[in-house]
C-alpha cells in the first residue's frame, strides 16, 4: 500500500478530509474525474472576475467553529446575499420581508403586513398542509405564492407544486422587518480570492490527480490505499444494484458582456414560469467588483439523465427508500468510507458538508478540530 487514504473527489468534503488526514501525517492521494479541484464550489478568473462556474455559492453558518475553520484558509468578504425577484418586469425583494410586502401592497408597518397576509391566507388555509402549494399559501398567502413561488419552484423542480414536498420552501425565511438578508445565519461571506483558492490551500502539499475517473481503474486505485473515501454518487459505487437515485440537473450559460454593470445585483430570480431560467447571477457583485466588463450566468433547470451532472437530490419517498438500502451496505464496509452530497444523497450546504467531513475525521482519527 502506497497511501493510507485514497480520496475520490476533490470537492469540499474530500478536500477537508484530505487536509485533516495530511495534517496528522497520513499519506493521502486525491483524485477527481474533472479537470479542476473544488467540485461544485469551483471558481475561476475571467476578465479579472471570480466566476462561480456551477452557480452562486455564498458561505453562511451560525457555527463559529466552522466559520473560524474556513477563515484559516482564506479571507472572506462581507457579502450578504440579498437576491431580488423579477416577476413580469416588476422587482421584489427577497426573502419575503417588509420591503416585499410594501412593494406588493403598499403596507408600511408590520401590523399592516400581517393583516394583509392573514386576509390572503384565510380563504385557502389548510389544516395539515400536504404539499408545497398548501404549505406556501398557509405561510404567505395566495398572491406571494402565485407571483414569487409557484413559477420559480415548478421550473426548478420540473413538477407541479401540488406534487412537491413542503420542506423545499421551509428554507425561505418570512420576516416582518425591513431586512433583505436571505440567510438567518450569524456569519456570511465569500472568499475574496475565490473558492478555488480556499480548496488549493486545503490541498497544499497533497498529491492530486485530475481527470482520473475512479471507475475506470477502480481495482488498481483501491490497491494503492489502505482505505478509500468515496464522495461520488453512491448508486454508481454499488453499480446501481438497488436502483438509480434521481437528481435535478442544471445548465449554466456564461456570458462576458462589454458593459460595467448588467443588473445591479449579484442574484436576480425570474419567478414567472415562461422564462426558462430561474436566475441570473452577475459574478462581480459577489466581490464588489469595479472591472470594466462583467460576467453573467443564466441558470436553467434541466431534467437529469445519467450523462448529466447531478445537482439536486430528489429527496422524495421513492428515492429516500432506495437510498436507505444503499445506506445499509455502506455502514457495513470496512475499507470504504463515504461522505458529501452525492454519497450521502443530501441537499447539503457548504457549512454542513464541512461539519460532516469533520465528524468523519473525528470518527476516523478520534480527534476534533484544533
Ligand atoms: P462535490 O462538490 O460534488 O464534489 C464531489 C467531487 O467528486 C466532484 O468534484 C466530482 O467530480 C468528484 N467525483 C465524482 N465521481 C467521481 C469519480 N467516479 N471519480 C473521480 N471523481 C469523482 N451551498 C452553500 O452553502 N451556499 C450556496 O450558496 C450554495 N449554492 C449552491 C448552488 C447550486 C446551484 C448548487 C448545485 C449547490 C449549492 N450549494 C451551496 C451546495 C454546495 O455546492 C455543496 O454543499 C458542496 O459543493 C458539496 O461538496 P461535496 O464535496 O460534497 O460535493
Ligand atoms: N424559491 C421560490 N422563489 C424564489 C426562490 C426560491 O419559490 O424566488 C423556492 C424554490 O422552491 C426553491 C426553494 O425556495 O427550490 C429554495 O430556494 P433556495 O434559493 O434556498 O435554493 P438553492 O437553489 O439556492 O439551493
Amino acid at each position: 500500500m502506497v497511501y493510507d487514504y485514497l480520496i475520490v473527489g476533490a470537492g469540499l468534503f474530500g478536500s477537508v478530509f484530505a487536509y485533516e488526514a495530511n495534517k496528522i501525517g497520513k499519506k493521502v492521494l486525491v483524485i477527481d474525474k474533472k479537470n479542476h479541484i473544488g467540485g461544485n464550489v469551483y471558481t475561476h478568473l475571467t476578465n479579472d472576475i471570480h466566476v462561480h462556474q456551477y452557480g452562486a455559492h455564498i458561505f453562511h453558518t451560525s457555527n463559529k467553529e466552522i466559520w473560524d475553520y474556513v477563515n484559516q484558509f482564506a479571507e472572506f468578504n462581507h457579502f450578504i446575499n440579498s437576491p431580488i425577484a423579477n416577476y413580469k418586469g416588476k422587482i421584489y425583494n427577497l426573502p419575503f420581508n417588509m420591503n416585499t410586502f410594501n412593494q406588493l401592497w403598499g403596507v408600511i408597518t408590520p401590523e399592516e403586513a400581517k393583516a394583509k397576509i392573514k386576509e390572503q391566507q384565510k380563504k385557502y388555509f389548510v389544516e395539515n398542509p400536504k404539499n408545497l402549494e398548501e404549505q406556501a399559501i398557509n405561510l404567505v398567502g395566495l398572491e406571494i405564492y402565485e407571483k414569487l413561488i409557484k413559477g420559480y419552484t415548478e421550473k426548478q423542480w420540473g413538477r407541479d407544486c401540488v406534487d412537491l414536498p413542503s420542506f423545499i420552501i421551509k428554507r425561505l425565511p418570512v420576516r416582518f422587518t425591513y431586512d433583505n438578508n436571505y440567510f438567518n445565519d450569524t456569519y456570511q461571506g465569500i472568499p475574496k480570492k475565490g473558492y478555488t483558492y480556499l480548496i488549493e490551500k486545503m490541498l497544499e502539499g497533497i498529491e492530486v490527480r485530475l481527470e482520473t475517473d475512479y471507475f475506470r481503474n477502480k481495482k488498481e486505485l483501491d490497491a494503492l490505499a489502505t482505505k478509500v473515501l468515496y464522495t461520488g454518487p453512491i448508486d454508481q459505487f454499488y453499480n446501481y444494484k438497488y436502483g438509480l437515485l434521481e437528481y435535478r440537473s442544471l445548465t449554466f450559460e456564461h456570458e462576458v458582456l462589454d458593459i460595467e454593470n448588467y443588473q445591479g445585483n449579484a442574484v436576480i430570480n425570474y419567478t414567472e414560469k415562461d422564462i426558462p431560467y430561474t436566475r441570473i447571477i452577475e459574478h462581480k457583485h459577489f466581490n464588489f467588483g469595479t472591472q470594466p466588463k462583467t460576467v453573467i450566468t443564466k441558470e436553467y433547470p434541466a431534467q437529469w439523465t445519467k450523462d448529466k451532472e447531478p445537482y439536486y437530490p430528489i429527496n422524495d419517498e421513492k428515492n429516500s427508500s432506495i437510498f436507505m438500502k444503499y445506506k445499509e451496505v455502506m455502514n457495513n464496509e470496512s475499507k470504504f468510507i463515504f461522505g458529501g452530497r452525492l454519497a450521502e444523497y443530501k441537499y447539503y450546504d457548504m457549512h454542513v458538508v464541512i461539519e460532516s467531513a469533520l465528524a468523519l475525521v473525528k470518527k476516523e482519527f478520534g480527534k476534533s478540530i484544533d
